[in-house]
C-alpha cells in the first residue's frame, strides 16, 4: 500500500490532519489502537476564550476561535452531523474578590465577558453567593461523535486501521518511510501523550498532566449553558447528562481514576447543585501538555519526514483545527508554520538522544 502520508493516532489532532489531508485530496492511512480514555475521548470539548483567575484572554483566540468554529461546522456538513454548538459560560464567582477581578476585566476590555442580567435567575438549580458573570461567545464541541463518525469513514474508506503501531517496524529511509508493507512520503506523529516514549520527540518538553471527570445524571438541571464553580458542569448530547470535572495532577501514580478526586466532585456538586444525581461514570487520563503552553506542530528538525501534531495541552478543542491546518498546508504547500508552535525552535535539544 503506497500513501502519502502515515498518521499514528486519532486523537482530535489526527482527525483534525486527516481531515484537511483529505480536503487537500492527499492519500493517507490513520492508524490508531482502540483505547477508552484517552484525553479526546475524555475531554468535555469546551472552547473558552477566558484562562485563569484573571479572565486573561486565550492564547491566539480572536484567530483559533472563529477558525475552529468554522472547521467544525464544515466537517459535519461533510458527515451529515453537527458537531459544534454555542454556549455560553456562566462563572459563578468563588469569592467577593473574583467578582472584583471580573468586573475590572470588563471594564478593560469586554470582547468574551458580560455581567449577567438577571443574578437571580440561577437560584432554582444552584446555590451561589456572589452572583455570576457570562463569558460568551464560547461552545461546546462533541468531540466523540466527531471522531467515532470520522473513524466510520476513514473504516468504509480503508484509509484507517485499528493496532497500535509498533516504532520497533518504522524504517525510515531518505525520501520515504516504510511501515510493515505501507509506504508513504512522511510519518505524522499525533500519539498524545504516548509521544513521552516516542524517540524523535520524547526530549520535547512535554508538562504532561492527569485530569479526571464524572459523568452525572440530574432531571433538576439545565443545559442551557455550561456552569463554572469550582468544577465545571457541562451539558452531554444524552438528556439529563452532564459532564463534571476537572483537575491538574502534575505528579500521579497510575492513569485510574482516584477516589480523591471523586469525593472532592461529589462534595461540591453537593454544595452546588440544588437537585440529586447520579454518578453514572469515572474517567481519567493524561492531558499532552508542554511546559510553555505551547503546541508541537511540524517536522523533525534533522528528520524530514516525520513530523508531529500534539501539545495541545487544555485547548485541544480550540488549537487542533488551525494547527492541523497550519500543518497540512506546510506539507502540501510548503507554508511556513506559526513560530510560537514550530517544533524547529527545539532544533538543538532534537539533535540529542534521550538517555
Ligand atoms: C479531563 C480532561 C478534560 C479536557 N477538557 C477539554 C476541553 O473541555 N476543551 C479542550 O479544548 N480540551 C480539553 N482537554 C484537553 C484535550 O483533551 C487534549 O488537548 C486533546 O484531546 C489532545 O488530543 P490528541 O489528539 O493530541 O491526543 P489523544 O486524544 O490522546 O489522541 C492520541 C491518539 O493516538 C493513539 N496512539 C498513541 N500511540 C499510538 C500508537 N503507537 N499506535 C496507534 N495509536 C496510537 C491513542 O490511542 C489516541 O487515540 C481535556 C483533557 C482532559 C484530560
Amino acid at each position: 500500500m503506497q500513501v502519502d502520508y502515515l498518521i499514528v493516532g486519532q486523537g482530535i489532532c489526527g482527525t483534525l490532519l486527516s481531515w484537511f489531508l483529505h480536503k487537500e485530496e492527499k492519500t493517507f492511512l490513520v492508524i490508531d489502537e482502540t483505547k477508552n480514555d484517552t484525553a479526546s475521548k475524555v475531554a468535555a470539548g469546551i472552547i473558552n476564550p477566558v484562562t485563569g483567575r484573571r479572565y486573561v484572554y486565550s492564547w491566539m483566540i480572536d484567530e483559533v476561535m472563529p477558525f475552529s468554529h468554522n472547521t467544525y461546522v464544515q466537517f459535519g456538513k461533510h458527515l451529515d452531523s453537527e458537531f459544534i454548538s454555542q454556549k455560553s459560560i456562566i462563572d459563578f464567582f468563588p469569592s467577593v474578590q473574583m467578582r472584583d477581578a471580573f468586573i475590572t476585566r470588563i471594564i478593560e476590555d469586554d470582547r468574551y465577558l458580560n455581567t449577567y442580567p438577571d443574578q437571580n435567575y440561577f437560584n432554582q438549580f444552584f446555590n451561589y453567593h456572589f452572583g455570576c458573570g457570562e463569558i460568551k461567545p464560547a461552545y461546546l464541541v462533541n468531540m466523540q461523535l466527531m471522531m467515532a463518525s470520522w473513524r466510520n469513514y476513514l473504516l468504509q474508506n480503508q484509509s484507517l486501521q485499528s493496532h497500535n503501531l509498533n516504532l520497533q517496524d518504522l524504517k525510515l529511509h531518505h525520501d520515504f518511510i516504510e511501515y510493515n508493507g505501507i509506504t508513504a512520503k512522511a510519518i505524522i506523529f499525533c500519539d498524545g501523550v504516548a509521544a513521552m516514549n516516542n524517540p524523535w520527540f520524547n526530549m520535547l518538553p512535554f508538562a504532561v498532566n492527569k485530569g479526571e471527570a464524572l459523568i452525572i445524571e440530574s432531571e433538576g438541571l439545565t443545559n442551557e449553558h455550561i456552569f463554572k464553580k469550582g468544577l465545571i458542569l457541562s451539558p452531554l448530547p444524552v438528556k439529563n447528562t452532564y459532564w463534571v470535572g476537572s483537575n491538574y495532577q502534575w505528579e500521579f501514580e497510575n492513569e485510574e481514576p482516584s477516589s480523591k478526586f471523586y469525593e472532592h466532585a461529589t462534595q461540591l456538586l453537593n454544595r452546588w447543585l440544588k437537585s440529586p444525581y447520579k454518578v453514572l461514570f469515572h474517567h481519567a487520563t493524561v492531558r499532552p501538555a508542554t511546559v510553555e503552553r505551547r503546541p508541537f506542530v511540524g517536522m523533525h528538525p534533522h528528520m524530514h519526514n516525520v513530523g508531529i501534531l500534539n501539545g495541545m495541552g487544555t485547548k485541544g478543542a480550540s488549537l487542533a483545527p488551525f494547527f492541523a491546518h497550519q500543518l497540512a498546508q506546510h506539507l502540501v504547500y510548503g507554508f511556513p508554520l506559526a513560530p510560537e508552535a514550530d517544533i524547529s525552535r527545539f532544533s538543538r535539544i532534537l539533535s540529542r538522544e534521550k538517555n
